[in-house]
């Protein structure tokens, strides 16, 4: 039986631990989520029928504040992968020193194969199961894959209308109009953005002779294709989940982008139609792009993508994983002996998390900052946490990723001792 995605998250643990002075009831702690919840959403359809949707909450750890994590909406939603993306939200959390615990939330539905209201109806409904479960200072919900700023609101409102009080703080990402962020959008990649640029003159490796391919044209992918492209990187592979394009030469991204963007209609809310139909260039499968020879690789759809199968033929110098788990356990073992830099999606990815930290800040304070001030933050919050980890890899020998969760592991087993444990009472 192949292990489940949560059981593969959890041995990054295991890995870490013997880096980190731990108690071990934190450790027992951190191996459990708090508290799971799954709900069934009716949903009146467009044709009079009812459908029933699954949904889920994980709230992983709240130890060292507010669970806070994304809403995903995907056919494959399961409890299980929701409670792994819970995990490492508490992991990524605690990397960057936010105020937040992990938590995630889930829908299993394809949303492509629902009308715009079906899709307000579900959100609604999703909501109106889970409004117990969440709040701003309890749990704050925010896009992910197949969500959107849209979504978000909706969320928002109807969070707000159950309590009758105007709530902007219960969720993140919504639109700037109620309340949203600047820089929200883009922050994901703009945070992977900063560690890369922070990165990349350790290996010498300048923009101009550099390669690069990205799995995932969505909100974080395509953000990060079109920085490293206005970098002067040269990006020569992208793809979506229909498949992908790849000139050695490098790709015109924003051209890319424009034709995404120009296929709008009702059920282009998610850019449905294909980057492969730009046709100039040589079409290739996601599992061709993975395998490219490239210096820089960016999985920036879903996880599980290399996987056992598939690592030994990963050609590419370093990866930096903007998606969340796209590289299993086991596939991590076989990039580290062939000498692959994998920089984590706990790191790299947080540049997501961190700007909803800004936002809902800037929600419960009611001052407004400036895209420039939320650029220049958030480049200060990815800088300041790359460093000691890049440099406890060199001087430990560890991978990134161990590192990376020594670093969050340090301080939540703080903030767990500092609760009370065994070793807390024990010691003088
Ligand atoms: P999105 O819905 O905007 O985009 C997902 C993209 O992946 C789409 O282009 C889709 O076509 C593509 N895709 C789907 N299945 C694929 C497959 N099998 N192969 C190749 N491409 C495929 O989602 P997003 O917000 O960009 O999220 C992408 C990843 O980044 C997820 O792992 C998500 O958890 C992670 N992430 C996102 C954020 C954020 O703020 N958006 C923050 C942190 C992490």
């Amino acid at each position: 039986m192949s292990k489940s995605l949560f059981a593969d998250a959890s041995q990054r643990l295991e890995q870490a631990m013997k880096y980190v002075a731990i108690s071990e009831d934190a450790l027992e702690h951190l191996k459990h989520p708090k508290i799971s919840l799954s709900v069934s959403i009716p949903v009146r359809m467009d044709n009079g029928s009812l459908r029933i949707f699954q949904g889920y909450r994980v709230r992983y750890d709240d130890t060292r504040g507010p669970g806070k994590g994304g809403v995903r909406y995907h056919p494959n939603v399961t409890l299980d992968e929701v409670q792994s993306l819970a995990f490492w939200m508490t992991f990524k959390c605690a990397v960057l020193n936010l105020p937040f615990g992990g938590a995630k939330g889930g829908v299993t539905v394809n949303p492509k194969e629902l009308s715009k209201l079906e899709l307000e109806r579900l959100t609604r409904g999703y909501i109106d199961a889970i409004a117990d479960f969440i709040g701003p200072d309890v749990d704050i919900p925010a896009p992910d894959v197949y969500t959107n700023p849209m979504i978000v609101g909706w969320m928002m409102d109807q969070y707000s209308i159950i309590r009758r009080q105007l709530t902007p703080a219960v969720v993140t990402g919504k639109p700037i109009t109620l309340g949203g962020s600047l820089g929200r959008d883009t922050a994901t990649a703009m945070g992977a953005f900063f560690v890369i640029e922070a990165m990349m003159p350790k290996f010498d490796m300048p923009p101009q002779e550099t390669s690069v391919a990205v799995q995932g044209f969505g909100n974080a992918g395509a953000h990060i294709a079109e920085l490293l492209s206005k970098a002067g990187y040269k990006v020569v592979a992208v793809s979506d989940s229909q498949g992908g394009v790849y000139c050695k030469k490098g790709l015109d991204i924003p051209r890319i982008r424009q034709f995404k963007e120009s296929q709008k209609g009702i059920k282009a809310l998610y850019c449905e139609d294909s980057v492969c139909k730009v046709v100039e260039h040589e079409v290739i499968t996601n599992e061709q792009l993975l395998t490219l020879d490239v210096d820089v690789l960016i999985p920036a759809a879903l996880e599980n993508q290399i996987t056992e199968a598939n690592a030994k033929e990963i050609k590419a110098k370093i990866i930096f994983e903007v998606a969340n788990g796209p590289i299993t356990s086991g596939a991590d073992k076989i990039l580290e002996e062939k000498g692959i830099y994998v920089f984590p999606d706990i790191l790299v990815n947080a540049g997501g998390v961190t700007v909803s930290y800004f936002e809902w800040v800037q929600n419960r304070s009611g001052l407004y900052w400036t895209l420039q001030e939320v650029n220049q933050r958030l480049k200060q919050k990815m800088v300041e946490e790359t460093e000691p980890i890049w440099q406890m890899s060199q001087e430990l020998a560890i991978s990134m990723r161990t590192a990376a969760y020594v670093h969050a592991l340090n301080r939540l087993g703080e903030a767990i001792n500092a609760k009370g444990t065994r070793d807390y009472y024990l010691s003088k």
